[in-house]
C-alpha cells in the first residue's frame, strides 16, 4: 500500500455528478468564485440532518442565512454548487461516522476488511482523511482478500458463464460449508470453487458433525456440575487427552488471533480425524459402552469428552456457526446465553479449577480416594504446565510403542489368525534402550499412582482383549521398533457377549471377568 500512496496524485474531491453527497459551496454568478466557510457547512449539515440529503437541492440560495459577497469581484449574486464529493471521500471518513458515534466500538479500528483492489480505493481514502482528522491511522491492521475464481483460475463473469452463486454452493454445503470452505482458502489469494475442492470440504465438516455426534451421544447421561471426575484423578489415557486438547485450543486460538483461518481448518479438520475419531474415542468407546453407567472409568472418560466438546464447540463457533449452536444447545444444560456470545476456553483455568475440587473430595472422603497428599503437587504443576513437557515425550514414545505392536497385529489379520484387533492376545518384552527404559519405567509410575497397570492401560491403548509383559524375549519376533519383540495371536478363551473382548471364563454364557463384576 506504501507503493500506492507513494504514487498517488492530488486527490479531486468534487464530481459531476447527478446524486451523491453535495459540496456545501456557492459560486459567484459574475466570476465562478468558489465560496465556502464552516458557517455554511454546518448550517447545511444540520438541515440534512434534519430533512435528508435532498435538502441541499431543494434549498434556495436566497433562503441561506448569510450575506456573501465574492472575495475576487465582490459580487453579490450566487448560485449553489452543484457538484458532488467523490464517494471514497463518504465511504472514507466512515471510521469518523460510525466508530467515533458509536460506544460500542473504538477509534482506531481493529480491522479493516476488503479486496485487493482497495488498496487504491477504500484503504487509501480513509487513511488519508483519518490521518487529516486525527493525526493517525483508522485501523490497526488492514486485511485484504482475493477473489472467487472458478478451477481454472479465471475470474468468475457473467459473460464467461463461470459464476458460481452462493445460493449454488448453500444448496450443496450448507451455509456452514460454505463457510467451512471460506475459511479453508487462503484468502490472501484467490479463491477457487471446484468440484473437487467443496468435496473435500463436505468430507471435514462430516467428520467434524460425526466426531460431535459421537461426543454428544456418550455425554447423554452425564452432568458436569455433578458427575465430573477431578483432573488428578482422571486416568491416564483422560489426562492425555486434555494435554492434546490444551495444546489444540492453543494453537488454533493463535491462529485466529492471526486471522489465519486456513490455519483453524486444517488444525479442526486434523484433530478430529486423527486425534479424536481415529485414536482417543475410537480408544475410550469400550470405557463408555461397556464400564458401570455411573463408575469412574466411564464417568472419567466423560469428563474428558465434555471438555472436549465445550472446547471444540467453542472453536468452531466463528466459522460453523449454525453447527456450534445446535451442539451447544444439546450438552449445555440451562444454557443461557448463544454460544458467540460465550469465550474461547482457557484449558489452563479449567484446569486449576477441576483441581480446586479435589479437596472438597479429600474431605467428603469418598471411597475411591487414593491421591491424598497429591492434589497440592499436581496444582503445582498446573500452574506452570509442566506436567504437560514431562508427558511428552513418555507419549511419544507410547504411540512409537503403538504403532510397532499395531503393525504385528495388522500381519496377523493380513494371514487370518484373528479378524479384529479384540481377537488378539499380544505379548510383549521391553529390551528398549536406557533412555527410553528409563521414561517406560517413569510412566509406569504414574500409571501406579492412578492405580492403573501396564497391561489395562495396553488393553485400552491397543483395543485388544489380551496383553502380557514378559521377561524373556523368546518365541518373539522383533517389531519395528527396535528392542521391542512381539507375538500375536489369537487370544484364549471365548468372545463375551457384552463386550466382545475375549476371556477365559467358567460362566455359561461366557460373560468375561470384567463384565461379570460390572452386572
Ligand atoms: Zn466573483
Ligand atoms: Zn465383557
Amino acid at each position: 500500500m506504501s507503493a500506492t500512496i507513494g504514487g498517488r496524485l492530488e486527490w479531486c474531491l468534487s464530481r459531476q455528478r447527478l446524486w451523491g453527497v453535495p459540496i456545501p459551496a456557492v459560486v459567484c454568478t459574475n466570476c465562478d468564485q468558489v465560496i465556502i466557510t464552516s458557517e455554511l457547512i454546518e448550517f447545511v449539515a444540520r438541515g440534512v440532518e434534519k430533512q435528508g440529503i435532498e435538502y441541499w437541492s431543494e434549498i434556495n440560495v436566497h433562503e441561506l442565512p448569510f450575506k456573501f459577497s465574492c472575495t475576487k469581484c465582490n459580487g453579490t449574486a450566487f448560485a449553489k454548487e452543484r457538484d458532488s464529493l467523490d464517494v471514497w471521500f463518504d465511504s472514507g471518513i466512515s471510521h469518523y461516522a460510525v466508530l467515533a458515534h458509536n460506544p460500542a466500538l473504538a477509534f482506531p479500528a481493529d480491522v479493516y476488511l476488503e479486496g485487493i483492489d482497495q488498496h487504491r480505493g477504500w484503504f487509501q481514502s480513509s487513511l488519508l482523511t483519518s490521518l487529516v482528522l486525527e493525526g493517525k491511522a483508522c485501523t490497526k491492521s488492514f486485511v485484504t482478500h482475493g477473489f472467487t475464481v472458478d478451477q481454472k483460475g479465471h475470474k468468475m463473469s457473467k459473460s464467461l458463464g463461470n459464476v458460481v452463486s452462493p445460493d449454488e454452493l448453500i444448496a450443496q454445503i450448507g451455509t456452514d460449508g460454505l463457510r467451512l470452505w471460506a475459511s479453508s482458502s487462503e484468502y490472501g489469494g484467490d479463491a477457487v470453487v471446484s468440484k473437487e475442492l467443496l468435496g473435500n470440504v463436505a468430507e471435514v465438516y462430516r467428520k467434524i458433525r460425526n466426531t460431535c455426534r459421537f461426543l454428544l451421544s456418550n455425554l447423554y447421561d452425564f452432568d458436569i456440575e455433578k458427575d465430573a471426575v477431578v483432573f488428578d484423578q482422571m486416568t491416564v489415557l483422560d489426562h492425555y487427552a486434555l494435554e492434546q486438547l490444551f495444546f489444540v485450543n492453543n494453537s488454533i486460538r493463535a491462529s485466529y488471533e492471526r486471522m489465519d483461518f486456513t490455519g483453524v481448518f486444517h488444525q479442526l479438520s486434523e484433530y478430529c480425524a486423527k486425534e479424536l475419531s481415529s485414536f482417543y474415542l475410537d480408544v475410550v468407546k469400550d470405557r463408555l459402552y461397556v464400564e458401570k453407567a455411573h463408575g469412574h472409568e466411564r464417568r472419567s472418560a466423560q469428563t474428558a469428552c465434555w471438555h472436549i466438546l465445550d472446547t471444540l464447540t467453542k472453536l468452531m463457533a466463528p466459522i460453523l456457526s449454525f453447527t456450534a449452536e445446535y451442539i451447544s444447545d444439546e450438552y449445555q444444560k440451562n444454557k443461557d446465553q448463544s454460544i458467540h456470545l460465550q469465550s474461547f476456553n482457557d484449558l489452563k483455568e479449567i484446569l486449576q479449577s477441576m483441581m480446586a475440587q479435589i479437596d472438597q473430595h479429600a474431605v467428603a472422603g469418598t471411597d475411591w480416594y487414593p491421591f491424598e497428599g497429591r492434589a497440592q503437587e499436581t496444582a503445582q504443576k498446573i500452574d506452570q504446565m509442566s506436567f504437560i513437557a514431562e508427558r511428552e515425550e513418555q507419549w511419544e514414545l507410547l504411540k512409537k510403542i503403538r504403532s510397532a505392536i499395531l503393525k504385528a497385529i495388522e500381519q496377523q489379520r493380513e494371514v487370518g489368525t484373528i479378524k479384529h484387533s479384540l481377537e488378539a492376545r499380544v505379548t510383549v518384552y521391553f529390551g528398549l534402550n536406557e533412555q527410553q527404559t528409563v521414561i517406560l519405567n517413569d510412566f509406569i509410575k504414574t500409571l501406579e499412582q492412578h492405580k492403573q497397570t501396564i497391561e489395562q492401560f495396553f488393553k485400552e491403548f491397543l483395543i485388544v482383549s489380551q496383553f502380557i509383559v514378559v521377561s524373556k524375549e523368546s518365541e518373539l519376533n522383533q517389531s519395528e521398533l527396535t528392542g521391542l519383540s512381539v507375538k500375536v495371536e489369537h487370544a484364549y478363551g471365548s468372545k463375551c457377549p457384552r463386550c466382545w473382548h475375549w476371556d477365559v471364563t467358567q460362566h455359561p454364557e461366557h460373560l468375561c471377568n470384567r463384565c461379570q463384576k460390572l452386572i
